[in-house]
C-alpha cells in the first residue's frame, strides 16, 4: 500500500484512539462526580451522632428523676416516722415534699418527651441505614456499567495502538513527521480526501491535473488552500 494511503489509515486509527480517550475521561469524571454514596454516609453519620446525644439526654433525665424520687422517699419517711414533732420542722418537710413532687412531675413529663424523641429518631436512623444500603447498591450497579465500558475501551485502545505501530512502521520517517506536524496544526486532521475534485476538509477545488498527480502516488501533494496532505482514496 502506498504511504499516503497508509497515512490515511493512521489518521483513522488516531481519530478512533482520540474518541476512546475522550470517552474514557468522560466515564472517569462520571464515576468521580457520583457523590450519592458519600452523601448517604454523611446523613447516617449525622443521624448516629444525634442518636447518641438524644440517648445521653434521656439517661441524664432518668438519673435526675431517680435522685428526686430518693429525696421524696427520704422526706416521706421522715415525715411519717413520728420522730419529728416540732410543727415548724414538719411544715418545712411538708413543703419540701410538695416542691420535690412538683419537680418529679415535670421531670417525668420531660422523660416521656425524651423517650418519644428517641423512638422517633430511631425510625429516622433506620431509614438512613436503609437509604445507604440502597444507594450503595444503585451506585455499584451504575458504576459496574461504567467500569465494564472502561475495560472494553482499554482493550480496544491496546488493539488500536498495536495496529497504529504496525501502520507507522510502513511509513517513511519524513512523511510521518509531516503527518505529526500537520496533525498538531490542523486540529488532528493531517490528511484530507479529495471528493469530486474538492478537498474534503476545506472545500477548496483541486485541479484535475493535481488530482492526477495525487492518484499517481508519485509524490506527496498538499491542498493549496488548507495545506493538508491530499489523498485520492
Ligand atoms: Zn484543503
Amino acid at each position: 500500500m502506498n504511504p499516503v494511503a497508509q497515512l490515511f489509515n493512521l489518521q483513522k486509527t488516531d481519530i478512533e484512539l482520540n474518541r476512546i480517550e475522550n470517552r474514557f475521561q468522560q466515564l472517569e469524571a462520571e464515576i468521580n462526580a457520583d457523590q450519592t454514596v458519600y452523601k448517604a454516609e454523611q446523613k447516617l453519620l449525622e443521624a448516629k451522632n444525634k442518636q447518641i446525644k438524644l440517648s445521653q439526654a434521656l439517661r441524664s433525665i432518668e438519673e435526675n428523676r431517680k435522685q428526686i424520687q430518693i429525696k421524696i422517699e427520704i422526706t416521706d419517711k421522715k415525715l411519717y416516722s413520728g420522730s419529728i414533732k416540732a410543727p415548724k420542722e414538719l411544715q418545712d418537710l411538708q413543703s419540701e415534699l410538695t416542691m420535690n413532687k412538683n419537680i418529679l412531675k415535670s421531670m417525668e413529663e420531660d422523660e416521656l418527651q425524651a423517650m418519644i424523641e428517641c423512638e422517633q429518631h430511631e425510625v429516622y436512623f433506620k431509614q438512613c441505614e436503609e437509604n445507604l444500603k440502597s444507594t450503595r447498591a444503585a451506585s455499584t450497579a451504575k458504576h459496574s456499567l461504567a467500569l465494564g465500558e472502561k475495560s472494553q475501551l482499554s482493550l480496544e485502545k491496546d488493539r488500536l495502538l498495536r495496529e497504529r505501530s504496525a501502520i507507522q512502521s510502513s511509513i517513511p520517517d519524513e512523511l510521518n513527521n509531516l503527518y505529526l506536524q500537520l496533525k498538531k496544526n490542523k486540529h488532528g486532521l493531517a490528511v484530507s480526501k479529495i471528493t469530486e475534485n474538492n478537498c474534503e476538509s476545506c472545500g477548496a477545488s483541486i485541479t484535475p491535473a493535481m488530482v492526477q498527480t495525487v492518484r499517481a502516488l508519485k509524490e506527496v501533494v498538499l491542498c493549496p488552500s488548507c495545506g493538508r496532505i491530499l489523498y485520492a482514496g
